[in-house]
């Protein structure tokens, strides 16, 4: 009989704000502390984006069956609720989870550059050994997140889960958009290290940057290896995170069925990235190519009105396609949204009314538009 793997659960406490309190956020932490390869998965960071909550919830069960057969290799940390803030949010019977209301800060944003903040104390430091230079800039990493002061209950959370993120090999930041197609968005370097990853997912976008602005969570942990390799030219400086943002469909979409296969996949993951032991199979076919982020419309309104869409999800689309008509209640012509890009219609938004500016769907395109440039990310 086998030694069962250690499982722990631990609590990070947040600070009240505002006459508010929150629950602690908790983890579950599988393996031995310190074991490689190392990943982090957390659902939840905005809060209104729920299937991958019951992901993790499944994905917990399954490590825990196989942390009893002492099955887990590496070292695995879930957070299935990463954001108890974003969840005690609520207005009119909805849960309103994007963007803390007492800050007004999006809570995918605004993580701190690894890069900018180890980059003094590694100098002189880093040698002609490649795994050597990781296993400094990740300590390096751990202490100076350690030493974060927060100054709220936001940055309490933030430097809670980023503190167990920055020195991991694998970084999942599960999350879900308004009316969508499972897609992942990642690191150009990351591709196709990924592709394993969004082939198992069944993923049908995967969209690519170096840099899409606002240091979301998942680009600030792996993205910090880039700009250290470009910080220190001289040294070998490997990509030592795989991190990615996984959008699983739409944020009001939970299924035990998607759970259960999302769940799985994430296993089969684990396992052929050698966390968990087990038989991983092969690598499913991935059903569409990765493309720049700044190759994907983002598909804006021209005016105020009912959004009446004119092409489903999933549907592939060319240039001048009418994808929506934007419809004014009280009489008038309808203004139309138009594919700017051939591609893939992979995301719409759920609630049909539109105003000048926002934005209604997501084209997964082939070519760069040179109009993406800045921030590239729905705010
Ligand atoms: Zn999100």
């Amino acid at each position: 009989m086998s030694t069962p793997s250690p499982v722990n659960r631990e609590t990070h406490e947040l600070p009240s704000s505002g006459g508010k309190s929150y629950p602690p956020i908790e983890m579950w932490r599988f393996g031995e502390p310190g074991a490689r390869p190392k990943a982090y998965i957390q659902a939840g960071l905005h809060a209104d984006e729920l299937p991958g909550m019951l992901v993790l919830r499944r994905l917990r069960e399954a490590l825990e069956e196989k942390a009893a057969r002492g099955e887990i290799l590496g070292e695995i940390v879930l957070v299935p609720v990463c954001n108890p803030i974003g969840l005690s949010q609520t207005k009119g019977g909805y849960l309103v989870g994007r963007v803390d209301e007492a800050t007004d800060r999006n809570f995918n944003r605004g993580y701190p550059d690894l890069c900018a903040l180890v980059q003094e104390k590694v100098s002189g430091k880093l040698g002609d050994d490649a795994d050597e230079n990781v296993r400094i800039i990740r300590k390096a990493m751990r202490k100076k997140v350690a030493a974060i002061e927060p100054a709220d209950a936001y940055e309490t959370m933030q430097k809670a889960l980023f503190l167990e993120s920055c020195d991991s090999d694998i970084v999942l930041d599960v999350h879900a958009d308004n009316e969508a197609q499972l897609h992942l968005y990642t690191g150009t370097v990351n591709w196709p290290d990924a592709k394993d990853l969004a082939a198992e997912l069944d993923a049908r976008a995967v969209l690519l940057s170096d840099e899409s602005g606002g240091e979301p969570f998942d680009e600030s942990n792996g993205h910090a290896w880039v700009k250290l390799g470009a910080a220190f030219p001289d040294k070998p400086i490997l990509q030592a995170c795989l991190s990615a943002t996984v959008e699983l469909r739409s944020n009001n979409s939970v299924s035990a069925e998607d759970a259960r296969r999302d769940a799985s996949a994430l296993l089969r993951f684990l396992t052929r990235r050698g966390l968990v032991a087990g038989e991983e199979g092969a690598v499913p076919r991935l059903l569409c190519d990765a493309h720049p982020l700044r190759a994907m419309q983002q598909l804006r309104s021209p005016a105020e009105g009912l959004i009446v869409y004119k092409a489903r999800l999933g549907d592939t689309v060319r240039t001048g396609d009418v994808l929506a008509e934007i419809v004014p209640p009280l009489g008038g012509e309808p203004s139309e949204v138009l594919a700017e890009t051939d591609g893939v219609l992979f995301a719409r938004h759920d609630q049909r009314w539109a105003w000048e500016g926002k934005v209604i769907g997501k084209v997964a395109g082939r070519e760069v538009l040179e109009a993406r440039k800045g921030k590239l990310l729905t705010d």
